[in-house]
């Protein structure tokens, strides 16, 4: 798995980018109100989410519904049964850009929570980690896929995880490497400054390179985020005793021989809020800057691994050319022009609408005639949808009159004044007529 990470980087179009900056640049962008506001919606708005309870389907949906508003990651639910009931993992996959490389890097979190429990912590957490940096790697394309999956069903025995992981070895798909993040927040005071992270790896695999490749993860870490995490392996049993390491949904993967990692708050073991109603929002020793260091450094992994193609985060440039604001046709027909750019990854389409009608994808196009026009006013719109799915929109009002006949008024201020005119010249014309000769 080691060596097929190298595959990847070699098959990259690594000598147009600056690889460096590109990372630098994409962990730049994890925002830690964006983090907390994913979170929040969790346990606040959808709440305590077990397996069992309506919520849960909400969460999935929410969940699901992120994925797909970044227009680059399309997500799935892969359904399962668990104590007969029909539950679903939420897989959100960006596609590689390098058709011939398939391999996946998968990033992972539970979305479910015990009964009555809002689960900030555990593990809202690392399930807004998850969303924050699939918002943020939606905007770079890769030379690997890299998915993004909410696991369900955790608490009640890594049942999601167990499903995904049989799943995608009957299908022979083949995982670089798989991060999980199950509480990230807690700001243990017992823990050292520099080890408020851990980053627990299989130690009792060493032919696998887990160790090295956790030094890898954390100098990675160290380089661009200066977080505060250190490796642990789960063969130690300094604080807990070894069986704790497999409570998390890494060891579903650590079982099948998938290279995966955990990054868990220093000592969670001792958080004594979650699995209580007392895991919520108002936990003071809650530190979402902590959290949101730590998805800078699993966006950060994840670029370096998959070799980071493009990276574009800002939206394409757009000019409405015509109409005019406040344009007046007297035609049922109309063309919308416009100019468009966009310098990182380009433009992927152009959209237009109609006052309230929906969106038409016109691709390339940098024209549309509208037909058809009802007389009044209207509002056409453009959007500009770059390659990674930035987008920006712009509208014009326009106003459409075929009407044949002028409406009354025009009439009459037409015809008022006319008649006035007329009424004067002939007056005049008359006035001035030489007289009429009396004799012949
Ligand atoms: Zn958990």
């Amino acid at each position: 798995m080691y060596e097929f990470v190298g595959t990847a980087v070699a098959s990259a179009n690594a000598e147009l980018l600056t690889k460096k900056d590109l990372v630098e640049t994409i962990v730049s962008q994890i925002n830690e109100t964006k983090f907390e506001w994913f979170d929040s919606i969790l346990a606040n708005n959808i709440g305590p989410r077990p397996y069992d309870l309506v919520s849960n389907t909400e969460a999935a949906e929410f969940i699901a519904d992120e994925f797909n508003s970044t227009g680059s990651i399309y997500a799935t639910y892969q359904w399962f049964t668990y104590a007969d009931k029909k539950i679903a993992n939420v897989i959100g996959t960006l596609p590689s850009a390098d058709l011939s490389n398939q391999s996946k890097i998968v990033v992972g979190a539970h979305f479910d929570t015990v009964s009555n429990s809002p689960g900030v912590d555990d593990d809202g957490s690392g399930t807004a980690l998850l969303l924050e940096v699939a918002r943020v790697l939606s905007r770079c394309r890769f030379g690997c896929i890299v998915e993004f999956v909410a696991f369900n069903a955790e608490e009640n025995g890594l049942w999601g995880s167990k499903h995904y992981v049989q799943q995608a070895l009957q299908s022979g798909e083949d995982i670089l490497l798989m991060i999980n993040i199950d509480m990230c927040i807690w700001d243990n005071p017992s823990a050292p400054p520099n080890e408020k992270l851990w980053l627990v790896y299989d130690g009792t695999v060493p032919y696998k390179d887990c160790e090295r490749f956790a030094d890898s993860i954390l100098e990675t870490g160290h380089t661009y985020v200066t977080a505060p995490i250190q490796k642990i392996s789960n063969t130690n049993d300094t604080y807990v005793s070894v069986e704790n390491w497999q409570n998390s949904d890494q060891a579903s993967f650590w079982s099948m021989g998938i290279l995966a990692f955990w990054i868990f708050e220093f000592n969670g073991f001792q958080n004594p809020y979650i699995h209580s109603s007392a895991d919520s929002m108002d936990v003071e020793s809650y530190n979402f800057t902590l959290g949101t260091e730590a998805a800078r450094v699993v966006a950060a992994t994840v670029a370096k691994l998959a070799t980071p193609l493009i990276a574009d985060f800002v939206p394409p440039a757009l000019w409405i050319i015509s109409p005019g604001v406040g344009y007046k046709v007297e035609s049922s027909n109309l063309t919308v022009t416009w100019i468009g750019s966009d310098a990182d990854s380009g433009i992927g389409r152009y959209e237009v609408k109609l006052d309230e009608g929906a969106w038409i994808n016109v691709g390339n196009k940098t024209s549309y005639n509208l037909t058809g026009l009802d007389d009044g006013s209207h509002i056409v719109y453009v959007k500009a949808v770059d390659k990674v799915g930035n987008s920006v929109e712009h509208s014009v009002n326009f106003a459409v009159s075929t009407t044949i006949f002028p409406p009354v008024w025009i009439v009459i201020t037409a015809l008022v004044p006319a008649s006035v005119v007329s009424v004067v010249v002939v007056y005049f014309l008359r006035k001035k007529r030489p007289p009429i000769p009396t004799t012949l």
